[in-house]
């Protein structure tokens, strides 16, 4: 467009040079216009971008290079901390390196910048043409973990870089130590079965009918503790690995509900309590996968029996938490859970009383398995507690639908008794 201008302009002014000189009357005075005239147009022509043959303009490189942020802005912008080291010496660190190692670590000897053995050896040694990685335990924090890349720079000076492996070591860790306890759960029965099965071997504790029973009732107890053991394992690691495919089939909660009643019957008749279905406002329907859904009722359904009170009922409530959100709470009255334990439940074989819960068949998995089934579903958990009243586990799940007919459904077992209230 600005070419074309120029253009526009030249030859106005030359057309009008010509004009003036063959219609003036002065000789002269005419040369000189057109002259003049001509300078003008070879001017505007030979201007910046006007003539033909001149280039393309660079027209977007000037203001964006102006708006380029410097290096020591970008480097700022960076999380992890970066600094680069001349000569032994910190030339340059970033706000993050600053944050990590102190504001004083610009002009110091890197030694003294990271005080860390294992860094030091290599930042005054090794092979500075080439990239190298070091772990770091303690810098900073005592239980940070570092990768310390170093990058060769040109003339000599290295690219200090320390990305923070504190998340991934901790999940490393928690697999080591997942594994460490899965054994020692499965050695603890494995053991008692074999010191029995070896006693039976011995011909006077077989002989003896009412010891062989006996025996034979630890070894089945401790064979079954076994196979739930493997069964939750198992559960948690296909949990597990659908976590990132959300369940979406349609799943009426209130017959799950009545399905674990009936599985519990047994465990509820020895408690001598009772399961007391509430439900307000409408049929809850989650999108979800059925079988992990009645698995999550259960596991709060069995420990709300397991640790409640005998002869205290149960309660599983539901109720709309805001529009689009179904709220099931299962309370019990038992001796409740002190609040230092309430943030480490869900820990896989975390444990209040490791001894109460493995003489009820605990395995210490239960709560683990709700809560990564309760996420699969896009769902969160509250656990509430006031020690010597009892506990409040509630699962929010996204809802599907809510037939709404405002009402309060009492679902007990046959035995006709009152029913205390919840709160
Ligand atoms: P467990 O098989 O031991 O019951 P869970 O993962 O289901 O394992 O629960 C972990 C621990 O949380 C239990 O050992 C118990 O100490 C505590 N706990 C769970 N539910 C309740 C409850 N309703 N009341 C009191 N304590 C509970």
């Amino acid at each position: 467009m600005n070419r074309l201008l120029r253009i526009l302009a030249a030859a106005t002014a030359a057309g009008l040079g010509l004009l003036f000189a063959t219609s003036s009357g002065a000789p002269f005075l005419a040369a000189m216009v057109a002259v003049l005239a001509g300078i003008i147009a070879l001017g505007l022509l030979a201007a910046p971008g006007g003539a033909a043959p001149v280039e393309e303009e660079p027209a977007a490189e000037g203001p964006v290079q102006s708006f380029l942020p410097s290096t020591a802005e970008v480097a700022d912008a960076v999380e992890d901390p970066v600094m680069i080291v001349r000569d032994r010496r910190v030339i340059f660190a970033n706000r993050a390196a600053k944050a990590v190692l102190g504001d004083h670590i610009v002009g110091v000897d890197v030694r003294l910048a990271i005080r860390h053995p294992a860094a030091a050896e290599r930042l005054i040694g090794g092979n500075g043409d080439e990239v190298s990685r070091t772990e770091l335990v303690g810098l900073g924090d005592r239980d940070r973990r570092w990768e310390m890349v170093l990058s060769p720079l040109p003339d000599g000076d290295r690219l200090v870089r320390l990305q923070d492996r504190s998340d991934a070591h901790a999940s490393e860790q928690m697999r080591v130590d997942f594994v460490a306890n899965a054994s020692h759960e499965l050695r603890t029965p494995l053991a008692t079965l074999i010191g029995f099965a070896e006693t039976l071997q011995d011909d006077e504790a077989a002989g003896d009918k009412a010891t062989l029973q006996r025996f034979l009732k630890i070894m089945e107890d401790e064979a079954r503790r076994m196979q739930q053991l493997v069964d939750d394992l198992i559960s948690l690691s296909r949990i597990e690995a659908e976590r990132f495919s959300v369940p979406r089939e349609p799943v009426p909660l209130l017959p799950l509900v009545e399905e674990v009643r009936n599985s519990c019957d047994r465990l509820a008749e020895e408690k001598n309590s009772r399961i007391v279905v509430e439900q307000t406002n409408g049929e809850p329907v989650v999108p979800g996968d059925r079988a992990q859904l009645q698995q999550l009722i259960q596991n709060l359904v069995v420990n709300a029996l397991k640790y409640g009170k005998p002869g205290a009922d149960v309660t599983v409530r539901f109720e709309p938490a805001g529009p689009e959100m179904i709220r099931m709470t299962v309370i019990d009255r038992g001796d409740g859970i002190a609040p230092e334990h309430l943030p480490r439940l869900t820990e896989r074989f975390y444990r209040v009383d490791p001894g109460r819960s493995r003489s009820m068949g605990g395995t210490g998995l239960g709560l683990a398995i709700v809560k990564h089934i309760t996420q699969r579903h896009r769902g969160r958990l509250d656990i509430s507690s006031k020690p010597g009243e009892g506990s409040r586990f509630a699962v929010y799940l996204p809802a599907l639908s809510s037939k709404s007919h405002a009402t309060v459904t009492e679902v007990t077992r046959s035995s006709p008794r009152n029913v205390p209230e919840a709160d």
